[in-house]
């Protein structure tokens, strides 16, 4: 392992691949990313990976449209195939409050990315195997879908390294070090890299990181549970995913025959990344199976193929701590996604490497600097339990 580096990544889930890619690509001398297992082994590979256009807030819709952007140009822009499916995104509700929706239609429109209002009939004939009520309605972007978030991370990864970064998988980050305010080293089971900047893109462990560098970060981990069940002959797989705002579930094709879904929000439970039941508790299991039939009456036929429980890192507000962390220079945080950090990865990183070479971001992410400022009417984000 290099003995220095310009830049230390930490964390090779989607977050810090994008950003040691981006960095490669920049060509700002030796990029590190170190992971303690391998690529994509913490939550990025159990995530959801839908895109979707709609939050309250503008800097993810930038963020959205922006990946949805090099999704459709994977090939050229990463290389390979991300496993985009653009096969829409259908929100189902029966009112367009921006918090029930979970999202601002006015910013989507804005941000010019399309989007269609569906009628109760529309929806019908759009999702043939569900039942709508008189007065529920659907709003259609037909732009969004869903990723293969492992290979997506993953090919981030193999063209950060085409580009230069060296990846170490298999090295934990044990401590880093910091002299007169400023970041110095980081410390690892493999050895010592000399650094003046390390980026703090550990997820689920970036407050035990952050505690390294003698910062505070208020993340708590709450675990979020996720079914899988067998798509029965009568329903397809084609077609938009299935965000039921009404019956506050979610719907989306894994290949052809299996259905993945969860229920919107998180319980309170609180967790420990490394020591956490990631099986889905029976009680769980039925009463999502129940808010599915509701809606779609074919599932009661469906068999359960089981499911797994993994991690958000919530911060107190819902939003992100991305940026340079004030107190401790060289300290750079991108972590605290708080359940909607898949979608935004891929350009986010961009954005964060041109902060960090000192030029003008494509996208501000101001928004999520820490610590926060306290400026009057900033929302707390809760966009993330509209999966
Ligand atoms: C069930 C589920 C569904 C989701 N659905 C969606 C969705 O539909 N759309 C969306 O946009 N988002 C979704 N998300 C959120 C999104 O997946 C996450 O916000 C995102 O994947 C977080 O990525 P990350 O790179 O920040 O963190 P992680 O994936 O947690 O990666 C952090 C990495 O850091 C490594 N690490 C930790 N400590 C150390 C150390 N000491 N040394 C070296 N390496 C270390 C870990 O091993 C890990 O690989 C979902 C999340 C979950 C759990």
């Amino acid at each position: 392992m290099t003995p220095t580096a310009e830049i230390v990544v930490i964390g090779g889930g989607v977050h810090g691949a994008s950003l040691a890619f981006h960095l490669a690509v920049a060509d700002v001398g030796r990029v590190v990313l170190l992971e303690k297992q391998h690529i994509a082994s913490g939550p990025t590979a159990q995530s959801g990976a839908m895109i979707r256009a709609l939050f309250n807030t503008r800097t993810y819709v930038d963020l959205v449209i922006a990946s949805t952007r090099m999704f459709e140009n994977w090939d050229d822009i990463v290389g390979g195939d991300a496993g985009f499916v653009q096969q829409g995104f259908l929100r189902i509700t029966n009112t367009l409050d921006k918090s029930s929706i979970g999202g601002d239609l006015e910013l989507t429109r804005d941000a010019g990315e399309p989007f269609q209002m569906l009628t109760t009939e529309e929806l019908s004939q759009l999702v043939p195997a569900g039942e709508f009520q008189d007065g529920e309605i659907g709003i259609l972007f037909p732009t969004g879908g869903y990723a293969d978030p492992f290979r997506t991370t993953v090919e981030l990864a193999d063209a950060a390294r085409r580009h230069g970064a060296e990846i170490h998988e298999g090295v934990q980050v044990t401590d880093i070090h910091v002299d007169g305010g400023c970041v110095t080293a980081v410390e690892t089971d493999s050895g010592r890299i000399s650094t003046p900047l390390v980026v703090n893109c550990a997820g689920s462990w970036s407050d035990r990181i952050a505690a390294m560098a003698g910062v505070q970060l208020p993340i708590l981990i709450q675990p979020a549970p996720t079914c899988l069940f067998r798509r029965p002959d009568s329903m397809t797989t084609i077609g938009p995913i299935l965000s039921d705002g009404v019956n506050q579930v979610y719907l989306r094709a894994m290949g052809d025959a299996v259905y993945r879904a969860a229920h919107f929000g998180l319980s309170a439970e609180i967790v420990d990344p490394d020591d956490f039941d990631d099986a889905v508790p029976a009680g769980q299991a039925r009463m999502l199976k129940e808010g599915l039939c509701n809606r779609y009456d074919a599932l009661q036929r469906a068999p359960g193929l089981g499911g797994f429980t993994a991690l958000y890192d919530m911060t107190p507000d819902g939003h992100p701590i991305v940026g340079p962390i004030e107190d401790i220079k060289g300290f750079w945080c991108d972590c605290g996604w708080s359940g909607n950090g898949f979608a935004p990865a891929p350009a986010g990183g961009r954005s964060l490497a041109q902060m960090i070479i000192g030029s003008d971001p494509d996208i501000d992410l101001g928004h999520f600097r820490w610590p926060r400022s306290t400026e009057v009417g900033r929302r707390v984000n809760r966009d993330w339990i509209h999966h």
